[in-house]
């Protein structure tokens, strides 16, 4: 393809994206293909002489769409919505056509100062304190990595950095055992090694045991570790469950260790003002990790990474070598030396489209939608036949558990899930809560109606109804 074709296949594309969100509604939320279809359709080498892009466009449509899980349909309720509001969309569109490598000032101006700009109206939007500075990340993960290294390079004192792990003390980090999974990645990652992870246990809410959070410390340090930081959640991925962020963090200054908060799904909630409670303590951390593409509605991917001091991080990762020196630009931004990966996309621009085209009034009114339809669904899948809940919601995730008369609930939940995904009217996911085999219930999905929420609850009614050993069905 020449680029004089580019406005040609680009308007084909926008219209068949048009169309494709027309329809979603009418498609299996989950994708319906068995393991290796989908690359079976494939030539198995690659094509030595170039092919027309009607053919290869063709080939897209035939294959491509009937094998993908649709993120961005209105009944995904599963793990946590990855959202795409159209204007972000729109500017993905423009990024792509660019294709900047936003790693310095000078490779990106515009890119680098959208970012400061962007980052800054986030901050605004969650009430958080000035001073918080931050970065776009590609994801929470990544977050999270910077989070670890930054805590355990200044426990150190930067020597890990310049002499490696061997001969150092023995590092240790604290969290939940209702953190995500990437916080144990990181921990990997960093060479800090998973044992020295340490769960404190939880109260009777899943919050972190401040007390007990001191006691791990302190035992840890009378037996010669090196306490370097504390992971807090907000808004765990299982059932959503929250750290109290105010005793937490004042166990951590009181103990001189680093605070890092991961607040991946809920961050984007905390544009509510009345949901703020949630993570109130929030101006006392030193890195806050916020997704505006879960639930805000920003394109994957986008997740900002708040810093009360970007410094003690940028003189963990930054590295200047001759080459990327950007002569006689010494006070610019350059994003590279706050992160991990050199390369970087230009993120900002569907924050910016994202926050002009709906302003955070409608931001709000989404998530406040969502959160109230998640309440009414929680309450009418308590008052199904054999169905109850486990968790009540927070904010808009819930989990519940199918247990008919006579069967193991953990097996008639499993067997029901298994029932709804290959339907493919609605879309949920599973995890394990104190033993329990649970379905896990988010609203989040950008364009998601009342009316969808309310035929996920009729769609559990009808297939449990269906699974019933004496049903007709
Ligand atoms: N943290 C939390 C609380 C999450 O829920 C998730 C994913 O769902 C992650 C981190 C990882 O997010 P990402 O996919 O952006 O790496």
């Amino acid at each position: 393809m020449k680029r004089e074709d580019y406005f040609r296949w680009a308007e084909r594309a926008a219209q068949w994206g048009a169309e494709y969100l027309a329809n979603l509604s009418e498609r299996p939320v989950r994708a319906q293909t068995a393991p290796g279809e989908i690359a079976a359709m494939l030539p198995d080498t690659p094509p030595d002489e170039p092919e027309d892009m009607e053919t290869i466009f063709a080939d897209f449509e035939r294959i491509v769409p009937d094998g993908m899980t649709h993120w961005q349909h209105p009944r995904f309720f599963a793990y946590f919505s990855a959202n795409a509001a159209p204007a972000s969309m729109v500017a993905e569109n423009l990024t792509s056509v660019m294709a900047a490598q936003c790693m310095l000032w000078q490779t990106s101006p515009a890119a680098t100062e959208i970012e400061t700009r962007m980052v800054d109206w986030m901050r605004q939007a969650l009430g958080l304190r000035t001073g918080f500075q931050g970065v776009i990340q590609d994801s929470a993960t990544t977050a999270n990595v910077c989070g670890v290294l930054t805590m355990r390079e200044r426990a150190l004192a930067w020597r890990g950095n310049d002499s490696g792990l061997a001969g150092q003390p023995q590092l240790r980090v604290y969290a939940s055992p209702e953190t995500h999974s990437s916080v144990d990645k990181a921990i990997r990652i960093a060479g800090i090694g998973q044992q020295n992870l340490v769960k404190v246990p939880t109260d009777g809410s899943w919050a972190l045991d401040a007390e007990a959070l001191r006691e791990a410390i302190e035992a840890d340090r009378a037996a010669r570790y090196l306490p370097a930081g504390v992971i807090l959640c907000i808004g765990g991925t299982s059932i959503g469950a929250s750290d109290r962020l105010q005793e937490t963090i004042a166990v951590a200054r009181e103990q001189d260790l680093y605070v890092h908060v991961d607040a991946a799904w809920a961050g984007s909630a905390m544009i509510c003002p009345e949901l703020r409670e949630l993570w109130e303590g929030i101006d006392g951390a030193d890195s806050i990790a916020i997704n505006p593409h879960k639930w805000l509605g920003a394109q994957f991917d986008c997740s900002i990474q708040f810093l009360a001091d970007p410094k003690p991080q940028v003189r963990t990762l930054g590295i200047r070598p001759e080459y990327l020196q950007t002569l006689g630009q010494t006070e610019v931004t350059n994003y590279s030396e706050w992160t991990i990966p050199l390369g970087r996309r230009f993120r900002a621009l569907k924050l910016w489209f994202l926050f002009r085209a709906h302003g955070l009034e409608d931001l709000r009114q989404r998530i406040r939608n969502h959160i109230a339809w998640a309440e009414e669904a929680a309450a009418a899948i308590a008052a199904l036949e054999d169905f109850r809940l486990v968790t009540k919601c927070h904010l808009s995730l819930f989990t519940f558990q199918y247990a008919p008369p006579g069967e193991d609930a953990n097996d008639a939940t499993e067997r029901l899930l298994q029932a709804i995904n290959d339907d493919g009217r609605i879309y949920l996911t599973q995890t394990v809560h104190e033993g329990q085999f649970v379905i896990r219930f988010q609203v989040g999905q950008f364009d998601c109606r009342r009316e969808d929420v309310l035929l996920a609850v009729e769609v559990l009614g009808e297939l449990a109804t269906a699974s019933r050993p004496n049903s007709q069905g």
